[in-house]
């Protein structure tokens, strides 16, 4: 068994972590994929595995959150203290572990995310179920 078998993401749409590239609306797809990413228990080995790939979310970071391991990070790859995100590039502040920690209490249910089978689905409506 690898870490992959136990990924939140398994057998949900490929879209909502690589969103299609004409997408201009790429964040909205991402934003889908981040609540469930923000549940992994995987997330350190994905994060890990995917850290040098070009595209894609990988342990709820997209290519340019991921920049934030690089000597010259993009300002705008660096998110704020008190969010996952923050916490997941490193930052272990008391602010970025509360949050980290008050996510991991939550027991959302992904079965709203759409899997491979959904052919169309509005991001926004599930993005909402998610933030219930
Ligand atoms: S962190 Fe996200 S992309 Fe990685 S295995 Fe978990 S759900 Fe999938
Ligand atoms: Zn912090």
């Amino acid at each position: 068994m690898t870490w992959r078998d136990q990924a939140l993401c398994k057998g949900k749409h490929i879209d909502l972590w690589y969103p299609p590239l004409e997408a201009d609306n790429q964040e909205e797809y991402y934003a889908v994929a981040r609540e469930v990413c923000h549940a992994c228990p995987v997330w350190r080995k994905c994060l890990n595995d995917g850290m040098n790939e070009q595209w894609g979310m990988w342990g709820g970071l997209t290519p340019l959150e991921r920049t934030s391991f690089s000597k010259n990070p993009k300002k705008t790859a660096i998110k704020p203290h008190g969010t996952v995100t923050r916490y997941r590039q490193g930052c272990y502040c008391k602010k970025c572990v509360a949050v980290n920690d008050a996510i991991k209490q939550q027991n959302k249910d992904f079965s709203v995310v759409p899997t491979m089978q959904d052919k169309d689905f509005d991001l926004f409506t599930v993005l909402y179920q998610l933030l219930q």
